[in-house]
């Protein structure tokens, strides 16, 4: 069984269509949150997801979109965006982002936006945290976005080790714990622009990872063709 883990899509037709694309035929898809935000189309991206039957569950950003408190630790452009966002997108598109639960096991693989311990709100970014998190979550492998960097974390009997993904690495799920982040498909944040994901191999008990060009300057044009603030498309260039 092949799965295609995608992350922080936000509202990013363009970058999604290109990433299913390269996936091709797989037998599941599986997000990771931040359906919504920042992006031009949270109409389009849900309805692919649902087209495509994607299981998945809840980031900050869909939180923020459908009304939750977590729009008040945003910065004023995501501010701006997450507030876009709530006026532009369908009925359908809201009742959907809804129903995202916060965390979810599916096939003995945890799935998480920000954390195992604090799925909303942190940013596992240091061996400390991602640790701790280890040592907590309820499966021995598990899934997490929200840095947009693509990245494993392994719990090895003496360190956590750090992993850092490029286009078509890889990694052996193996017998330690492990906390995995596929990278953003819609605003990459590692100085790559590219579409970021990755693939789950359950039977060879693998993940790669991949990088996908996509049309960044359609994608701008749409964003400021519709009042999106300007560094939100701006970064995109730069995947920063
Ligand atoms: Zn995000």
């Amino acid at each position: 069984m092949r799965v295609a883990v995608l992350s922080d899509i936000h509202s990013n037709i363009v970058a999604l269509d290109a990433v299913l694309s390269h996936a091709g035929d797989v037998d599941a898809i599986w997000h990771l949150g931040d359906v919504v935000g920042y992006g031009p189309e949270p109409d389009a991206v849900v309805a692919r997801l649902s087209e495509r039957a994607a299981t998945g569950v809840r980031g900050n950003h869909d939180a923020a979109a459908v009304g939750g408190p977590e729009i008040d630790w945003f910065n004023p452009e995501a501010r701006a965006a997450a507030e876009w966002t709530r006026d532009a997108m369908a009925a359908e598109t809201r009742r959907w982002l809804e129903a995202l639960p916060e965390r979810r096991v599916v096939d003995d693989i945890l799935l998480v936006h920000g954390s195992p311990r604090d799925p909303l709100r942190e940013y596992v970014t240091d061996r400390r945290a991602a640790g701790e998190n280890m040592e907590v979550q309820e499966t021995q492998h598990a899934l997490h976005g929200h840095t947009h960097v693509p990245v494993a974390w392994m719990a090895t009997p003496d360190r956590v080790a750090l992993v850092q993904a490029s286009d078509t690495s890889g990694i052996e799920l193996g017998a330690y714990r492990s906390l995995i982040n596929p990278g953003s498909v819609g605003q990459p944040r590692d100085g790559d622009p590219r579409a970021a994901y990755l693939v789950l191999d359950r039977d060879q008990g693998r993940v790669t990872w991949h990088r996908v060009e996509y049309d960044i300057d359609g994608v701008q044009t749409a964003m400021r063709s519709v009042g999106l603030p300007d560094r939100l498309a701006a970064r995109l260039t730069f995947g920063v």
